[in-house]
């Protein structure tokens, strides 16, 4: 099975014509509400494409938990160790314009309430193969999943997002850290993706870059970095591609498939997802990234 520790967060996105500035108010398009958070996402995305998945966070006590909660379900994602907490639930407002740019607040709500392991935990940690990590929840929450997913051997994969500096400890209990580009840089103050990878690879023992349309980026200590081109596909939104890729390497790793294969496999499950509008609602199921992956 694959674990995760993240965040849930209702997205509550509005269409504009333009953005409004400081102290303006403009009239949108559309309104919508959809289900996101990092956590969840990868945790839609590897459940979508054929995994065992356990949610472990938190969503509050609000009609946004019911839904972020019966989303996951829906996807096939186990949520026993999804708690609900006094509160409200993460939320994400987004701002979209007609030029597809967008701004986003992000309160995190429930997920400022995972603060560390609860009873349960650990044990679902220990019986899973991989334990996927981002950055949406406290630090402390996601060390001590890293840690406890340490102890037990099993294979801890991190997304470093969003960007922000790292407690000491956490890279040393990274198995596999898929930073993008830009995350990467900031980690290493490189932004030559080669150079970011080696640096990287001093404190974690496997990377892999994503590089949007470029592809990714893999590197290992003591082998030769690897590059694998991202098919090329007409892109529309590319809302969660990253969490997509996520879900999808974390699925094929856990089948056993060798390293460039199983890049090969999630670039084709991210590129599917930036084709559809939408977060969860865009990621592939496995019939489909099989037969893509295959073309
Ligand atoms: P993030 O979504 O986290 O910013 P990226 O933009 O690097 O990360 O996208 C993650 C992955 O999604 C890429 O490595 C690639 O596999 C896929 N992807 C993203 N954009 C495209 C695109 N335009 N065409 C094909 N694949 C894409």
């Amino acid at each position: 099975a694959i674990a995760v520790l993240g965040s849930t967060n209702m997205d509550l996105v509005a269409y504009v014509p333009k953005a409004p500035r400081l102290g303006e108010t403009v009239t949108g398009r559309a309104f919508r509400t959809v289900p996101g958070g990092k956590g969840a996402n990868q945790a839609v995305a590897a459940a979508r494409l054929g995994g065992e998945v356990v949610m472990i966070g938190a969503v509050g006590a609000d009609g946004f938990g019911v839904r972020l909660r019966s989303a996951l379900a829906a996807a096939g994602v186990e949520t026993a160790a999804l708690r609900t907490v006094e509160g409200p639930s993460g939320t994400a407002h987004i701002t979209v314009d007609d030029e597809g740019g967008n701004s986003i607040i992000v309160v995190p709500g429930a997920n400022a309430r995972v603060t560390g392991l609860e009873p349960g935990d650990d044990r679902r940690i220990a019986a899973a193969g991989a334990l996927l990590l981002q950055l949406e929840l406290p630090l402390e929450a996601v060390l001590a999943g890293a840690r406890a997913a340490r102890a037990h051997r099993v294979r801890t994969i991190l997304t470093p997002a969003p960007a922000q500096p790292l407690p000491a400890g956490l890279l040393a209990a990274t198995d596999l850290l898929v930073p993008n580009e830009h995350e990467a840089a900031a980690l290493t103050g490189l932004t030559e993706p080669h150079r970011a990878a080696s640096a990287l690879l001093r404190d974690v023992p496997e990377v892999v870059i994503t590089l949007g349309a470029a592809g990714v980026l893999y590197a290992a200590r003591g082998r030769d970095p690897l590059s694998v081109p991202a098919p090329r596909v007409r892109a529309v939104d590319t809302t969660a591609a990253g969490d997509t890729f996520v879900g999808a390497l974390a699925v094929a790793l856990g089948q056993g498939r060798p390293v460039p294969d199983a890049l090969r496999w999630a670039s084709a499950a991210a590129a599917l997802s930036v084709q559809r509008p939408g977060a969860q609602d865009s990621m592939p199921t496995r019939a489909e990234t099989d037969a893509f992956a295959a073309s």
